[in-house]
């Protein structure tokens, strides 16, 4: 218990936290190209935002969701998705008021109770984007071009976009009813979350893994076929427009998502190499949520994406480089009695700028040496008796195994030029 980890979290050693940083100041940038600025939420929120925000019969509220009272009895929900908590920010923080579109990028664990596998945690982190106030399709398409231009920064150029229309509250309702009639007639190959589905929340079915299900709905109506008219030109002018931008995308009409708050435009960006877990990234637009959580009628669109999953593809395809890392300077001491001497050229260095570090371990000058090239260290700044008396230290390149008598400003001024 004590020596390992709970279920479903993992622990980011120095290695791979070099490679997310990686990967998380390339998010940032490309956020801030397209105008999106960070935003920080708590950890946990309101158990009633994840309930209204998320929407009660989703497989996120039903049995993934890390609730629990708090002292004084309040229900508590660790975030396990990251929208419904930028929501209720500007609704509470009124940016309603400040000119629009307010769009937003955030970097976030989310926590959601699930079994395990790879790809699929109980700790997470997301990636997401939101923007608020326009309903043009110009957003849903800016949306889905940022995901893919990060991805494709990242070299990964292999990944599929599929999109779909859920459409609006009206058109929506005209579709549920037809597909719960349809589905009515085919109970017997439905499996027993389906049968349950079938009253709270038909759509979920579209989503189900199942064979048998996935049979049945093969004949399903489809959704593209019962669009409004305006939620019809809505998905044809964000096809249009993907076109223009240059982006491939396939309309698939089985891409419901998981979460109730979504109208009109829904995509995943899907790479087959991650098996079951197949999408990086799910998003589209939501034009009721703010509403609905309290906030003026506001439209939005935006997407969260997988840090996890899109970590495991990059590692599986050899794109998680890092620059290699070493230290600018070791200083190696002959003894205690330099020890002083050499803590001052030690933070003369740290306060310039420089990475140096001095021995701790009681280790002799050879030891210190073999340590140096280990870190590994770019220089040794060797310091004994004569060093100290001459002012003049003894600097070894560890690359060439070269090594000169010189004043500190000099050795300062090598460092400088590598
Ligand atoms: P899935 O169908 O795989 O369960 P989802 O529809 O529940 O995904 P979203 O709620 O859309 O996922 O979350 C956005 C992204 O977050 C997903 O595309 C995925 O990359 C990632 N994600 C979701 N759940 C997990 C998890 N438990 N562990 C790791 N990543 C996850
Ligand atoms: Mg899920």
């Amino acid at each position: 218990m004590l020596t390992k980890a709970p279920r479903g979290t993992r622990d980011l050693l120095p290695e791979d936290c070099a490679k997310w940083l990686h990967v998380e100041e390339l998010f940032r940038k490309i956020c801030e190209r397209f105008g999106y600025r960070e935003i920080r939420t708590p950890t946990f929120e309101h158990t009633e935002l994840f309930q209204r925000g998320i929407g009660e019969a989703t497989d996120i509220v039903e049995k993934e969701m890390y609730t629990f009272l708090d002292k004084s009895g309040r229900s508590i929900t660790l975030k396990p998705e990251g929208t419904a908590p930028v929501v209720r920010a500007f609704i509470e923080h009124k940016l309603f008021n400040e000119p629009l579109p307010a769009k937003f990028f955030y970097i976030s664990p989310c926590f959601r109770y699930e079994r395990p596998q790879a790809g699929r945690l109980r700790e997470f982190h997301q990636f997401g984007v939101e923007a608020f106030g326009s309903p043009s399709p110009s957003i849903d398409v800016e949306v889905i071009a940022l995901a893919v231009l990060f991805l494709e920064k990242l070299g990964l150029s292999q990944l599929k976009v599929h999109i779909n229309s859920l459409g609006c509250k009206r058109c929506r309702e005209d579709y549920k009813k037809r597909l719960n009639e349809f589905l009515n007639n085919k109970k017997e190959f439905l499996c027993e979350t389906c049968l349950v589905r079938l009253d709270r929340n038909p759509l979920r079915i579209l989503d189900c893994k199942n064979e048998g299900c996935r049979k049945v709905l093969e004949s399903a109506p489809v959704i593209l076929d019962f669009l409004c008219d305006d939620c019809r030109k809505h998905f044809e002018q964000v096809k249009k427009e993907l076109s223009a931008v240059g982006i491939k995308f396939e309309v698939d009409p089985g891409i419901v998502r998981g979460l109730d708050y979504y109208t009109k435009t829904v995509f995943e960006i899907i790479s087959e190499e991650l098996g079951a877990q197949s999408a990086v990234c799910g998003g589209g637009r939501y034009d009721d949520l703010i509403e609905e959580c309290g906030g003026p009628p506001t439209p939005a669109a935006g997407f969260g994406m997988g840090v996890e999953r899109l970590t495991l593809l990059l590692e599986s395809k050899g794109l998680l480089k890092i620059d290699s890392w070493a230290m600018d300077a070791f200083i190696a001491i002959a003894g205690e009695e330099q020890r002083e001497y050499g803590l001052r050229l030690l933070y003369d260095l740290r306060r310039d700028g420089f990475s140096a570090e001095i021995d701790v371990m009681g280790r002799s000058l050879k030891a210190q040496l073999k340590y140096a090239s280990k870190i590994p260290a770019k220089y040794v700044f060797i310091i004994g008796e004569e060093e100290v008396e001459t002012g003049k230290i003894t600097v070894k390149d560890l690359s060439t195994g070269l090594q000169e008598k010189m004043t500190f400003e000099e050795a300062k001024a090598l460092l400088k030029k590598r």
